[in-house]
């Protein structure tokens, strides 16, 4: 019998975190869930601990760390406090595939870490690509660790290249819901609100992710996310609105043969295809009936509205430290959105605004990621006191 793949979640009590534990709880057989992490969530981390009986279970936010300690004191799992500990526990020799679940920019050290642990990585936390695609992907290299991705559109264009790695991709094309906000004028969009900005057509996500999919910040940080994951220059990169998101994206190889892959949308397929690649397993996620979906379309994005997907192009031309400071500033600015303090357009702007105000530095290492992403972070903190 073949040994079970040891798994390590960070960022388990989120919506890809709680997905995957249902990919693993499906295929006890398959996998062994060594390491789950949570930053704040004690309650729901200490149920999924019971459950599953995992090695070793991290609370990044201190003050729930004695709850966590006390709920688990009788069971045979480590406990750990504090972000610094996500760097430790992805380093336990019995995990195989880290599973980077997590939001945002504190992604990167725990990813890094990782990778230096010759860890393979599932990778579903973009934002680190984003800011330091270069470092992480020359690293993987060096370490010898494959990235899997589990955002939906890249684990398509992973899907329809499979076989096809000694063949020369012409473009690729990323699919986008639109969001709530599609077709939306810049004037019908300045009165938009945070409700109706956190209700998603098709899929049900993070608060982040679901903001960054309505200003269309979440499809211009999957263009460079694709680039970093296979390889592409910016050219190479489409973006085709398709409201059903039912085809997840589209590979054109050089005879013009174009690949797409498709499905319900259901993120525990990506999630269990990186977590079990090469190989295809059974599963019992509902299937697609071409009946109930008569017909699919696809449009294009206005990126006179949306401009934010305009600004990710222009990181992917300008290079070293841009994308950082676009991903920084979009973190802020969600964040204070998300709190009321700015208006949804205003987080646009003030994406632009950081872009065009903090200079770019070429050929950063990993402590000039560090570096930029604070002194951006400033900065917005200061526009954003300006206009709130
Ligand atoms: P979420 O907000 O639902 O969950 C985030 C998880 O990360 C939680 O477990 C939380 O405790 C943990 N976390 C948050 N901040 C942290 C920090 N500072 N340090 C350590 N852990 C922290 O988010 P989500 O929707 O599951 O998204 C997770 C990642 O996956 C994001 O990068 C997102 O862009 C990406 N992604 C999500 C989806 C989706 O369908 N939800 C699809 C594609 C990609
Ligand atoms: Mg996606």
């Amino acid at each position: 019998m073949q040994a079970k793949k040891g798994i390590a979640i960070l960022g388990s009590t989120g919506s890809i975190g709680t997905q995957a534990l249902e990919v693993i709880e499906a295929h006890p057989d398959l996998f062994d869930l060594q390491v789950i992490t949570a930053k704040q969530n004690s309650t729901l981390l200490i149920e999924q601990a019971l459950k599953f009986k995992p090695n070793a279970v991290v609370i990044v936010d201190d003050s729930e760390y004695q709850k966590v300690k006390d709920a688990l004191w009788s069971e045979e799992i480590h406990v750990y406090g504090g972000a610094d500990a996500l760097n430790q526990v992805v380093e336990f020799k019995e995990i195989e595939v880290v599973l980077t679940a997590m939001v945002g920019y504190a992604g990167l050290e725990p990813t890094m870490s990782a990778i230096r642990a010759k860890k393979n990585i599932a990778l579903a936390n973009k934002e680190t690509l984003v800011v330091a695609g270069d470092v992480i992907t020359k690293e993987a290299q060096k370490y010898g660790v494959n990235i899997y991705p589990v955002d939906s559109e890249h684990s398509a264009i992973f899907q329809c290249l499979a076989g096809e790695f000694h063949n020369t991709i012409e473009k690729i094309y990323l699919t986008a819901s639109g969001g709530p906000f599609r077709g939306y004028s810049m004037a019908k969009l300045r009165s938009v609100t945070k409700e109706q900005a956190l209700k998603h057509p098709n899929w049900e996500m993070g608060q982040k992710i679901t903001i960054d999919s309505a200003t269309m910040m979440n499809k211009g940080l999957e263009v460079i996310e694709a680039k970093w994951l296979f390889n592409l220059k910016p050219e190479q990169i489409d973006v085709i609105v398709h409201p059903q998101s039912i085809v997840h994206s589209i590979v054109q190889f050089d005879d013009g043969s174009m690949k797409a892959q498709m499905g319900l949308p259901d993120m525990k397929l990506p999630i269990q295809y990186s977590l079990t690649y090469p190989n295809r397993v059974a599963s019992s996620f509902p299937r697609f009936n071409f009946l109930d979906y008569p017909s699919l379309n696809f449009e294009g994005v206005d990126q006179s509205v949306f401009t934010n997907l305009q600004l990710a192009y222009d990181c992917l031309h300008v290079g070293g430290t841009s994308a950082c400071i676009l991903n920084a500033a979009n973190e802020v600015a969600v964040d204070a959105f998300l709190k009321e303090r700015i208006s949804f357009i205003d987080i646009q702007n003030i994406n632009q605004e950081a872009l065009q105000s903090i200079d770019p530095i070429a050929n950063p290492t990993l402590e000039t990621y560090l570096e930029v992403d604070l002194i951006t972070r400033k900065k917005v903190t200061e526009i954003i006191g300006s206009i709130s």
